[in-house]
């Protein structure tokens, strides 16, 4: 069965993800680095998205769609899916139950991370990326194992979108678009909601005693 993590950016998805990735031999589905793998590849497709991705607005539903099916419909992946960052509107959340639906895969289960805006703010702007592992770190949290990081620190950047001006429009497109297809998740018995204002190793504690049910 497959797993959505959801919440606003800047909730610690990525990171939770890496930890079940580790764990629970799981794939992480993030729709915002295939994107970011697109613009790496500086085609035409790639620069608009970039466009969008730097002033905070989404992806079209079709290009992301697409790069979805490629990696739902992947073997490998069957069932052992991780989504974070989709989906993010209604629509998307309609294709995700159509194409999983057809190709006979369940979502197991719907963890929310629920954090407000001051802390999202205070992560976001201190966060640092790694362009090899895609490792994340707080600049301002986590500056030893910046140090230790093993693909070395110099490979940890701060991405674009990450100011603040594009967080608050970040924000704002997920309270408009994506948080309200929480309704839509959240009267399944599957749906669990975590405070994600937590320490990082509690919410793992967490997420793992929900994936052992
Ligand atoms: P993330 O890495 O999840 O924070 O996503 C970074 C950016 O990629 C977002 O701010 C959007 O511009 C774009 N993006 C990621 N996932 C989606 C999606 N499901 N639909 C539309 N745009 C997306």
């Amino acid at each position: 069965m497959n797993i959505i993590l959801f919440g606003p950016p800047g909730a610690g998805k990525g990171t939770q993800a890496q930890f079940i990735v580790k764990k629970h031999n799981y794939f992480q589905l993030s729709t915002g680095n295939l994107l970011r793998d697109e613009v790496k590849l500086k085609t035409s497709l790639g620069s608009k998205i970039e466009q969008l991705i730097s002033n905070g607005e989404f992806v079209s539903d079709e290009a992301v769609n697409t790069l979805l099916k490629q990696a739902i419909t992947h073997l490998k992946f069957r069932d052992r899916i991780i989504f974070d960052g989709y989906p993010r509107n209604i629509e998307q959340a309609i294709n995700l139950e159509l194409i999983l639906n057809e190709f006979k895969q369940t979502i197991g289960h719907t963890i929310f991370l629920n954090v407000s805006r001051d802390i999202i703010e205070k992560r976001i702007m201190g966060r640092m990326t790694c362009e090899k592992c895609n490792m994340t770190l707080n600049e301002y949290f986590n500056k030893e194992q910046i140090e230790l990081h093993p693909c070395g620190p110099e490979h940890l950047k701060k991405r674009k979108d990450d100011n603040l001006e594009v967080v608050i429009a970040r924000y704002d497109t997920y309270m408009t678009a994506t948080k309200p297809i929480l309704d839509f998740y959240s009267k399944n018995l599957n749906f669990t909601e975590i405070d994600g204002a937590q320490e990082i190793d509690q919410i793992t504690t967490k997420i793992d005693d929900i994936l052992k049910v």
